[in-house]
């Protein structure tokens, strides 16, 4: 996943890679998925709005329960960027696309999941396909960055399990 940022290409990886709530954040603070309180409202906003992440992404990541949808999947990946945790990434990416590991991009702040379309991606599908706007803010104060990353998600599913297989349409952000 590549995230399109709205100026500035440089090196903010090292500038920003304090901001409080990025991977870099949450690596330095300790602050792994498996803290997070399960009654806090899910970082995807819920497949129900406000939905409690105990109850959302949460069993999804740790393993508990296999997503019925591609969509399901698709939250549940957001919600592991929102996290940092490379490992649900990796493992929900088809082995046929994925990269030798994923490392959830260290200075931003994944603030909010808007689901944009979905095609097919159901408990019967063996494809799917899902539209979604992803924001992020980097930095604070005056070096505060804001940005969007906008993909048309491909899902595929094997053994009975949603993958990750790229995107369909790499969308500029606005
Ligand atoms: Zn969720």
């Amino acid at each position: 996943m590549t995230i399109t940022r709205t100026w500035d290409d440089g090196p903010v990886g090292e500038i920003f890679g304090t901001t409080k709530g990025s991977a870099a954040w949450l690596k330095a603070s300790g602050a792994a998925a498996d803290a997070v309180d399960p009654r806090s409202p899910c970082p995807c906003g819920g497949t129900t709005a406000g939905a409690a992440i105990g109850e959302c992404c949460g069993p999804v990541i740790e393993g508990e329960r296999r997503p019925a949808t591609a969509e399901e999947l698709m939250r549940s990946r957001y919600t592991a960027y929102a996290l940092a945790d490379g490992e649900h990434l990796y493992r929900t990416w088809h082995p046929r696309t994925r990269p030798p590991s994923v490392e959830p991009e260290p200075w931003v702040r994944w603030v909010r999941l808007e689901v944009v379309d979905v095609v097919d991606g159901g408990p019967h599908d063996s494809t799917g396909v899902v539209e979604f706007r992803a924001s992020w803010v980097a930095g604070e104060g005056r070096t505060l960055q804001r940005g969007e990353l906008h993909e048309r998600s491909r899902f595929e599913r094997r053994a009975g399990r949603w993958l990750y297989t790229g995107p369909d349409t790499a969308v500029t952000g606005s």
